[in-house]
């Protein structure tokens, strides 16, 4: 019994893994032009504005734009699970731009799905710990800024 099988997909169902796979690859153009025209963000972080704090997300587009930029030291400053949550993205974008391509598509089976069930309650788990710790002040997980 495996996690995953590979099956062919229709022609909407290629332009619809298309338009993913365009609108993941725009982000790091976007982050890009930001960071190279100097316009802040439109939008604060609510959370951050009301309490001083940083959120549970605080810092994680900076983080990825550093790791663009392939500065994984400020990305890891900016939030350390920015490296993880990027390879996340560019891995589902790479599937959604294969499928496009080729025609045909991974689809996990229960198992599968069960596995990526406890993977992602294990990086929300971790994102809560390392929260906590960043909110306690822990030098490592301080929030940069
Ligand atoms: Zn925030």
């Amino acid at each position: 019994m495996g996690v995953w099988r590979v099956e062919p997909i229709d022609r909407n169902g290629r332009a619809g893994y298309a338009a993913v796979a365009l609108c993941l690859a725009l982000v790091p153009v976007h982050l890009a032009l930001l960071r190279l025209t100097g316009i802040p963000f439109l939008v604060n972080c609510t959370f951050h504005e009301l309490t001083g704090l940083p959120c549970m997300f605080c810092g994680l587009t900076r983080s990825v734009q550093a790791l663009l930029r392939g500065d994984v030291a400020a990305s890891l400053r900016w939030h350390a699970l920015g490296p993880i949550i990027f390879i996340c993205i560019a891995v589902f974008g790479a599937g959604c731009l294969l499928a496009a391509l080729t025609g045909w598509c991974i689809h996990l089976t229960a198992a599968g799905k069960r596995a990526v069930r406890v993977a992602s309650y294990a990086v929300a788990a971790l994102a809560l710990v390392y929260w906590a710790l960043r909110l306690a002040g822990a030098s490592f997980a301080a929030f940069p800024g």
